[in-house]
């Protein structure tokens, strides 16, 4: 579950990761307000209005705007809140804006210059052990630091069962060049980060800048936070955290159906029982020539309503110009399978207007057939994987 970065730094927060303070506003009064608060508690002079979107780069989209007055709160608030906001991270129409943040300005002037480093915290599958990234290098898209100087992004190991110890924490404040009290407030800054991933149960944090201010603070001016959905349960709190607005709303209707659904870009829709099966079921759509439109996993109780409900969701993306169903048959009887999709596809009256091809394997497949093909519907159906190939293929031309 992605998170916006106001929630993201709350979480931060609570376990004693040093933030931008900030407070979030749904309208241009609401932000007024959240100034004014803002300044009384923080002492804050300027203010950075951050539109909350789930996507970075949204201050080179021009969704991060530092207000040096009340007015400039309310004018970026006004111009940012309800925009479409393109970044090199949303899609091309952009993501409309619901909120921003009304931050406190951490980049104030002072005996030193704010200083911009880039630090995330993830889990290396490689080895098995969770991994600190880091690098002077903050502020910029990650990507072309590791593409143009890789060696100056570091990454350390932290074995998930002593967690991030003392000389890892130093280690990593002094390769950022820190001295002093910054290097002190370094070593609390990732200690308290790295257990704040874990104590989270999240698959991501990304910290890109975090900052050294010029009175040598280490604080978090950005968030992305990644949340482990397997994990939820133990964080009823977080539950609340997730922003449906955010969210593919074909896949969050399939998902509350308790459907596997994920969104793609082709133009074969697939309703598959199984992952595995699912995921090879796309590798012989591509193979015909055509591109799977979604992931559907309808799982083991391929039912009339089921499928039905399966149907529909593949129907809502217009660029589907076939459906493949590719079931097997172990614990739930092709047979039965059938007669569900023959009951939805009566249900449906003519809401389906694109050819089906149906390959039922398994137990009683044979039955499911016979069933498919006397039902005399424009079904389609195929025996091996191979005609279920060609016939995406013949359909498709
Ligand atoms: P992103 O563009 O989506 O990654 O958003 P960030 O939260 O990283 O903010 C983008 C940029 O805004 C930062 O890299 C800073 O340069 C700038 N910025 C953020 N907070 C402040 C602030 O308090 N004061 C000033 N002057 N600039 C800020
Ligand atoms: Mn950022």
């Amino acid at each position: 579950m992605n998170l916006h970065e106001y929630q993201g730094k709350k979480i931060l927060n609570s376990f004693g990761v040093r933030i931008q303070r900030g407070k979030v506003a749904s309208n241009y009064k609401e932000a007024v307000e959240d100034a004014k608060l803002l300044s009384k508690e923080t002492g804050t002079q300027w203010w950075v209005v951050k539109a909350q979107i789930h996507a970075g780069g949204r201050g080179k989209g021009g969704g991060v705007k530092l207000a040096k007055s009340i007015e400039d709160v309310e004018k970026y608030s006004k111009e940012i809140i309800g925009m479409m906001l393109k970044t090199p991270q949303t899609p091309p129409q952009g993501k409309k804006v619901n909120q921003v943040l009304i931050a406190e300005d951490v980049y104030y002037p002072g005996e030193s210059e704010p200083e911009e480093y880039y630090m995330s915290v993830l889990m290396n599958r490689a080895t098995g052990r969770n991994m600190v990234m880091y690098s002077t290098e903050g502020g910029m898209d990650i990507e072309s630091v590791a593409d143009k100087t890789p060696h100056l992004i570091f990454t350390e190991e932290i074995d998930p069962a002593t967690g991030i110890l003392p000389f890892q924490a130093r280690k990593i404040a002094f390769n950022l060049g820190l001295s002093g009290a910054a290097f002190k407030d370094m070593t609390k800054f990732v200690t308290a980060l790295y257990k704040a991933y874990v104590g989270s149960d999240a698959s991501l944090f990304e910290i890109n800048p975090v900052l050294k201010t010029s009175d040598n603070k280490i604080l978090a001016v950005d968030a992305k936070v990644v949340l482990d959905n397997n994990a939820l349960y133990r964080h009823k709190d977080y539950m609340e955290l997730r922003d449906l607005r955010e969210e593919n709303p074909i896949e969050v209707e399939a998902n509350a159906a308790g459907l596997n659904y994920v969104d793609l870009d082709g133009n074969v829709g697939c309703m598959v029982n199984g992952a595995g099966l699912a995921m090879s079921t796309m590798d012989l759509i591509k193979q015909s020539g055509g591109e799977p439109a979604n992931f559907l996993d309808v799982g083991g109780t391929a039912d009339a309503e089921r499928v039905e409900t399966g149907f529909r969701i593949i129907l809502k993306d217009p660029n589907v110009k076939a459906i493949l169903v590719n079931i097997f048959g172990g614990i739930v009887r092709c047979d039965r399978v059938a007669q569900g999709i023959v009951d939805a596809y009566k249900n449906m009256g003519d809401a389906i207007k694109i050819p089906i091809i149906v390959r039922l394997q398994g137990t009683n497949a044979k039955e499911a057939k016979e069933l498919i093909d006397k039902s005399g519907l424009d079904v389609i159906s195929v025996v091996e994987f191979q005609e279920a190939a060609d016939m995406v293929q013949k359909v498709l031309s």
